[in-house]
């Protein structure tokens, strides 16, 4: 086995692993992130980047290029039915005065991706490995993580450091190693991503409505929409055992500015089953070992903020293990040494809150989505006055307050 060392060991290039590997690569603590694919072009990435991101980005110095790959911009949040809007607010008017972000920019995560990874490379102390798939970690004798195994080009490898980090998303093969239990939320969605052309001049904005029989979230990807239509969960069988035109009825039927474009849905190849969950673990560290972004907590794509709270993530561990991290580099028994639990257990201390109240939002967001999806035919989908009217007021500004400006947004210290 080649074995190799560095300070920190990332495994998962996604928003959380990468930007997290550029922070401390910045303050100069040598990091390597390994990814297991070749690149970052995977559709079932998300696209929202919330105010909250985009100060960050500024933060880096990073808003030129940023402006470059946005492919559109919201200004406000919007739940609507098929039968009238929910919710609607702008964001600027419910923006934090601080604020100097109040839109939501949409640019495709594969290009953020390698914008970040650009600006790593900059720095001498930042490795990214591609195509190097973690298949575990490796053990001090008094079992504590010091680094990680994986496989790369056919071969199985080793790397040894100071502290190991999962930021390997939803199905991370780290957290089995974190000796913890996952909180499992569970949901009553699941999603059938698809995509059909879109036509210059079209709205740039995300499109999205939600009726009987499911759910429809319209990403713009300049010549094409990301479809997202949302489905209660294992009804996945049954929609397609009922046919694609069918299908395409039941998508129209919510959507009808789509309904022409729904012919190039030639089969079920097409269209894709994203399993949704919300779950995380009941410990994010463990002696030698960090888990952040949705191998710490999986958020729903509801509200569109997973990318986001990975980031924050990345930010507040930068922040708050990054000097120790650089201290721990210049100690020649480094490697021997377990680094200090507590330090690393300060980032769920910060970020928890923020995560479990979002993802108590998103819980209720499922089922008052599932709601609306189950209606019987004849009956409205908006709810009575009372409850209508809770939602367009208290509701509608702590949305977009909590989705777009975040519970505790971050800002890169160092
Ligand atoms: C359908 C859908 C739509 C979504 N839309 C949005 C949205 O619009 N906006 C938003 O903010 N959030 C959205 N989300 C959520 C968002 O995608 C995630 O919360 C976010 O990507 C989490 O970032 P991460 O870096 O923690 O994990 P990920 O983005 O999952 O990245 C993990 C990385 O680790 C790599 N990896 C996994 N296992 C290994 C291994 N063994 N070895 C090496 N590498 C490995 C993966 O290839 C991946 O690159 C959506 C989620 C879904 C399912």
């Amino acid at each position: 086995m080649a074995e190799r060392s560095t300070t920190v060991a990332i495994s998962g290039g996604g928003p959380a692993g990468i930007l997290l590997g550029l922070l401390l690569a910045r303050q100069g603590v040598k990091v390597v992130v390994l990814e297991q694919h070749a690149d970052f072009l995977r559709d079932f990435r998300g696209d929202t980047v919330h105010p909250m991101t985009q100060q960050v980005l500024a933060d880096l110095g990073l808003l030129d290029e940023f402006d470059a790959i946005v492919r559109g911009r919201m200004t406000a949040i919007e739940f609507a039915t098929t039968d009238g809007v929910l919710v609607r607010q702008d964001l600027a008017s419910v923006a934090p005065r601080s604020a100097r972000f109040t839109d939501i920019a949409l640019a495709p995560q594969w290009d953020l991706l390698d914008l970040l990874v650009r600006k790593a490379q900059e720095y001498p102390t930042f490795t990214l490995e591609l195509e190097a798939r973690t298949t575990g970690v490796l053990r001090t004798a008094r079992g504590h993580v010091r680094g990680l195994r994986y496989r790369q080009g056919g071969v199985e490898r080793a790397i040894e450091a100071v502290v190991t980090v999962a930021a390997d998303g939803r199905r991370s093969v780290l957290r089995p190693e974190m000796g913890t239990d996952l909180i499992e939320l569970g949901s009553p969605i699941d999603v059938l991503w698809f995509r059909i052309d879109r036509a210059e001049g079209e709205p740039a904005e995300l499109r999205g409505v939600i009726g009987r029989g499911g759910a429809v979230v319209a990403i713009n990807r300049r010549d094409y929409w990301q479809v997202a239509f949302l489905v209660a969960k294992g009804t996945d069988a049954a929609i397609r055992a009922a046919g694609l035109p069918a299908f395409r009825d039941r998508v129209a039927g919510i959507a009808p500015w789509m309904q022409d474009r729904l012919e190039q849905v030639v089969d079920w190849d097409d269209v894709k089953l994203l399993s949704v969950g919300i779950e995380r673990l009941r410990r994010w560290s463990a002696p030698g070992i960090l888990a952040i972004g949705d191998a710490a907590h999986t958020m729903s794509p509801l509200g569109g903020i997973g990318i986001n709270l990975a980031v924050a993530d990345a930010v507040a561990a930068a922040n708050l293990v990054g000097p120790h991290l650089l201290r721990a580099q210049a100690d020649p028994g480094r490697h021997r040494r377990v680094f200090n639990p507590a330090i690393l257990d300060r980032v769920q201390r910060r970020r928890q809150a923020a995560t479990v109240l979002t993802q108590r939002i998103q819980v209720l967001g499922q089922d008052r989505v599932l709601a609306v999806v189950r209606a019987k035919p004849g009956t409205t989908l908006l709810p009575p006055a009372p409850v209508l009217a809770v939602l367009r007021g208290p509701v509608a500004r702590l949305l977009p307050r909590v989705f777009g400006f975040g519970i505790r947004p971050e800002r890169v210290e160092r």
